[in-house]
């Protein structure tokens, strides 16, 4: 006999279980060299800066 659930288990308990997955906040670091806040493992949005030395991206000037 293959194993099964005790109880049921609701289509709600799934999607609020879901829901609260949507919610979580993304792992944010410093950036060495601006101090801004920056997602890891990326090229910070704000200077283009990646492990401190390296310039991989062109930022473009924000319009007024
Ligand atoms: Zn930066």
């Amino acid at each position: 006999m293959t194993p099964l659930p005790k109880k049921k288990h609701a289509k709600s308990r799934t999607k609020i279980r879901q829901a609260a997955l949507k919610y979580k906040m993304p792992h944010l670091v410093k950036c060495s060299n601006c101090s801004q806040l920056k997602f890891t493992h990326q090229v910070c949005t704000k200077c283009g800066y990646y492990k401190g030395v390296k310039q991989q991206i062109k930022i473009k000037e924000s319009k007024k």
